[in-house]
């Protein structure tokens, strides 16, 4: 690496067999950053992480040359943080805060979550009142871990498909040094904020900017879309495949506010992510203001 890169991209990569296997698959499709779920995102409960696999996640770290910060662990699908039901709910918190915990034990600093469902049961604001409370008590009982919260495609009863309800999140939270965004391009996109134009994004962008603000900004999921502009349906596709297109791929790829921060493909096909990761690179206008591939 002759150059520095200021863009970190990477894939939602497999940690199947243990998570000290992530890195090692990050580095084999030639990533700089990556995703993981550190348990079974389908089971509710996981064993312990223990001290070996610790240890072995740490070395493979070092030997992907992949920093820590670049790493956005996923939680599992199963948690709703803002259950109506209050002992669903607190199911959801235990193993929250069970993956807080087990983020911190892997030396990462970050834990990426759909905020939660009010399942056609209470309203929305009363929904992220539950959720703002959850990501309360789950940081009181943690630490070192910063809890970002991604904006979903709204489908169904998921919250989080404004910038509002992330601004909201962000502001009920106490400690705001421990909260953080994720943006997903497919969702952003089928929330109904366009990125396909340089003007749509630059809108797109502005209105986050002012909503939530970029300093809060930890991660974005790089993923084309199937469904059209404002569905609220979450499909992802291969980047160029879907609705969005290259365009605003590229587009993110040259803005500095995208700059040192985790990068995720989360596309259908995982046999094109290197492609997809050296594709991403090319689009690079200025490696001066923006990354090079190097
Ligand atoms: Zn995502
Ligand atoms: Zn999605």
């Amino acid at each position: 690496m002759s150059e520095k890169s200021k863009k970190y991209v990477g894939a939602h990569v497999s940690a199947s067999g243990g998570v000290y296997n992530a890195p090692l698959n990050a580095k084999a499709i030639g990533a700089k950053a990556f995703a993981l779920f550190t348990k079974n995102q389908r089971q509710w409960s996981a064993k312990p992480l223990d001290e070996e696999a610790i240890e072995l996640f740490k070395k493979n770290m070092k030997e992907s040359g992949i920093e820590p910060k670049h790493v956005l662990p996923h939680d599992s699908y199963l948690i709703n943080l803002g259950h109506p039901e209050e002992q669903k709910r607190k199911k959801s918190l235990d193993a929250f805060i069970d993956e807080v915990k087990r983020c911190y034990q892997l030396g990462l600093d970050k834990l990426n979550f759909h905020p939660g469902s009010h399942l056609k049961k209470i309203g929305e604001k009363e929904c992220l009142d539950l959720i703002a409370e959850s990501m309360n008590i789950a940081l009181s009982e943690t630490e070192g871990v910063t809890l970002v919260i991604e904006n979903t495609a709204g489908q169904g009863s998921n919250l989080g498909y404004r910038f509002e309800h992330l601004a909201y999140l962000i502001d009920k939270t106490v400690d705001k040094s421990r909260v953080g965004v994720c943006l997903d391009t497919c969702h952003t996109f089928t929330a109904g904020y366009d990125l396909r134009t340089k003007e749509a994004y630059e809108e797109t962008m502005t209105l986050f900017g002012d909503t939530v603000g970029f300093e809060y900004l930890k991660g974005v999921h790089l993923n084309d879309s199937k469904p059209p502009l404002g569905s609220r349906v979450d499909r992802h596709h291969s980047l160029g495949c879907g609705e969005i297109g290259w365009s605003a791929f590229g587009f993110i790829m040259n803005d500095p506010r995208m700059d040192d921060i985790p990068l995720i493909l989360e596309t259908i096909d995982d046999s094109i992510w290197e492609q997809e990761i050296n594709a991403l690179y090319t689009l690079v206008i200025n490696p001066a203001n923006g990354a090079v591939g190097g």
